[in-house]
């Protein structure tokens, strides 16, 4: 039976790690001590960006569906293979097939030996941050990795950086898996996303904008006065945390231009269903940007055949 795996331990760990804006640092024996943390303490998001992929019919599948009893576990069937993230893997532990598991364990030593309640002694990592990244106007995605069978459930990683009104409409996907910086956790200097200019409102959608530039003086001042005031509350959020104001707090004054990083690890048919809403000239500009970014890296294969 063939196995298919995306992910390694060290993805695990980034995505886990994301949340300090330290995802890209590596340091083995930490990294097998905070796999074995999160799973203990049941931290169990960072577990969804790992993929298996299992020869299997549909039989196969409704199997393993009746066989844990879990109201939320979830496994698809596509393409004669069985899909399941890493955190159901391991609800279905004992149900999945021993070539299933063997490949797990080769794959992800560490994460393998944590959920057998083994030491762990080897440790898999990434072969790279990205493998392709993509600038937009407002910030950048990259691709950290893919598992391409051909089929509705082909899996995708990406990692991404993006004002927060854009991570709004972003995270509104339900359909796929997400890991994101926190501001509670993280103090850095916050990075903005500043327009080159301020669009017009459009006048056939209520929602939308034009390409066009609004009128002058009002562009120019607006522009020095945005500018101005996202300096000024970078000084006092800095200023906040200098004299001991509680992270969590001081962070609501940054403003949504202010950029937020994530990782997306979503199948093909729900990858679809974001390009084609957000290519859609009704979606907002740089949301636009960055589903062409991800046609540009991955392509647009029309698969979100689901009606709505
Ligand atoms: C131009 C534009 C404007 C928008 N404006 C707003 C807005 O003003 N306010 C707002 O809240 N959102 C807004 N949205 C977000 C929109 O309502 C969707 O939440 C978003 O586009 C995600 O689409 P989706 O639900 O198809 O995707 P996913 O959440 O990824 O879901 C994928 C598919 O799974 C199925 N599905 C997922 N969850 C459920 C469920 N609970 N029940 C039934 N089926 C489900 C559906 O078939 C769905 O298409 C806007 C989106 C666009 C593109």
């Amino acid at each position: 039976m063939e196995a298919y795996i995306m992910g390694s331990d060290q993805r695990i760990v980034r995505c886990a790690r994301v949340s300090f804006g330290k995802d890209d640092k590596v340091d083995m024996d930490r990294d097998k001590k905070l796999i074995k943390y999160l799973f203990q303490h049941r931290h169990a998001s960072p577990f969804e960006h790992v993929i298996v992929a299992f020869e299997g019919d549909k039989k196969d599948w409704i199997d393993l569906i009746q066989k844990v009893q879990s109201p939320v576990f979830q496994v698809y069937w596509a393409g004669g293979y069985v899909w399941l993230n890493l955190r159901n893997f391991i609800n279905a532990f004992e149900h999945i097939p021993r070539a299933v598991k063997q490949k797990v364990r080769e794959l992800l030593p560490t994460t393998y030996a944590v959920i057998k309640g083994e030491t762990p002694t080897d440790y898999s990592t990434d072969s790279s941050y990205v493998s392709q990244k993509v600038e937009t106007s407002s910030g950048w995605i990259g691709l950290v990795d893919k598992l391409e069978l051909g089929t509705l459930m082909d899996y995708y990683t990406f990692v991404v950086e993006c004002p927060l009104f854009v991570a709004r409409q972003w995270h509104r996907h339900r359909f796929g898996s997400f890991n994101e910086v926190s501001r509670r956790y993280v103090s850095y200097e916050p990075t903005f996303y500043i327009p080159s200019y301020l669009r017009k409102q459009s006048d056939k959608n209520k929602q939308a904008s034009t390409d066009e530039k609004i009128d002058e003086p009002w562009n120019s001042l607006f522009m020095k006065k945005i500018k101005w005031y996202i300096e000024d509350l970078r000084t006092l959020y800095e200023n906040m945390i200098e004299k001991g104001v509680a992270k969590e707090l001081a962070r609501g004054i940054l403003p949504q231009f202010m950029h937020t990083r994530f990782y997306w690890t979503v199948p093909r048919i729900s990858l679809d269903n974001f390009i084609s809403l957000r290519t859609h000239e009704g979606a907002q500009k740089e949301i636009r940007e960055f589903a062409e970014a991800i046609i540009s890296m991955v392509g647009y294969k029309n698969s979100a055949t689901f009606r709505l």
